[in-house]
């Protein structure tokens, strides 16, 4: 995890005026995601990258953004900066309308465990323990007592058909069952924003399938969803497509509404399935 909180200056001054107009527009809710010309500069030796460039971007509760682009072309650094994982260079970003640059470690960290749920394309579950032990985790950082943190991982365990698989290690189960049990542990703490980096990268097209079904279902019940893919099949699940290219947004495309449900990929598998959608319980 990079932390470089001691890199970050901030250009923007804190006008006030950038929060209030966030709460206009949405019916008093400020956006889930308001980033405003962020740049990210790495800096190697003598070597400076500039992984992002002026990012500009603004994602309502509900949405469902594929973020798409040639490998280098900066979406996982996008996405750790919407993480809290790592900091713009310059710009700024409020997550529900709170400025991060101005927030400690500790904050963060709470932030991050409340509000925001990570899938990635490797899994990233803990090796020799079970699929409840690690849907529990991040029940246990935010403080909950054994019962309730047993009953709540037991419950998103089984609205992702894994419920007969508790006691399985990572190892014991497949591809796709690491995956749901990760989007489990994910969405387990209600947060109101799911990132996915790659999720379906390492799967097969079955698996794939079941994990788009999710995710479909996960932005139907109103939480809001950001993924990474390299997958035209994938993107087109989505309700907007966003393009980064260099470390800019160059195409940013509406596919659906934000509170229409998402696009349905005709003759994807998926879609064919769809009758098989998972079962999703709790509020967003
Ligand atoms: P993508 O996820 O689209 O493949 P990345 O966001 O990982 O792209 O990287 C964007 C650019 O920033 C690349 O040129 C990459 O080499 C560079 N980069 C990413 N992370 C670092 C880092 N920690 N240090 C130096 N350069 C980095
Ligand atoms: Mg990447």
């Amino acid at each position: 995890m990079r932390r470089l909180r001691s890199r970050w200056q901030p250009v923007v001054s804190r006008a006030p005026e950038v929060r209030r107009t966030a709460h206009r527009r949405n019916g008093g809710r400020p956006p889930v995601i308001l980033v405003q010309d962020v740049s990210r500069t790495f800096e190697t030796g003598q070597i400076k990258v500039h992984a992002l460039r002026g990012v500009t971007l603004r994602v309502e509760r509900g949405d469902f953004v594929a973020i798409m682009g040639r490998s280098g072309s900066g979406k996982s650094t996008l996405m750790n900066i919407l993480g809290c994982l790592d900091f713009a260079t310059s710009g700024r970003y409020l997550i529900d309308g709170t400025d991060v640059s101005h927030m400690d470690e500790d904050a963060l960290a709470d932030l991050r465990n409340r509000k925001i749920g990570f899938v990635f394309q490797s899994f990233n579950l803990i090796p020799r323990t079970n699929a409840l032990a690690n849907v529990e985790l991040p029940l246990a950082y935010a403080g909950l007592a054994r019962a309730e943190r047993r009953r709540r991982a037991i419950a998103a365990l089984e609205s992702m058909g894994m419920g007969g698989r508790l006691d399985h290690q990572p190892s014991e189960l497949s591809g796709g069952e690491q995956q749901r049990v990760a989007v489990a542990r994910a969405i387990v703490v209600n947060p109101s924003l799911v990132l996915a980096d790659e999720p379906t990268g390492n799967l097969d097209s079955r698996a794939t399938a079941d994990v788009l079904a999710i995710f479909a279902a996960l932005n139907s019940e109103g939480r809001t969803i950001v993924l990474i893919t390299h997958e035209p099949d994938v993107a087109a699940r989505a309700k907007r497509v966003i393009r980064l290219s260099d470390g800019e947004v160059v195409q940013d495309e509406r596919l659906s509404g934000v509170h229409d449900p998402p696009p349905l990929a005709s003759g994807s598998p998926a879609a064919a399935g769809e009758h098989q959608r998972p079962r999703l319980g709790g509020p967003a």
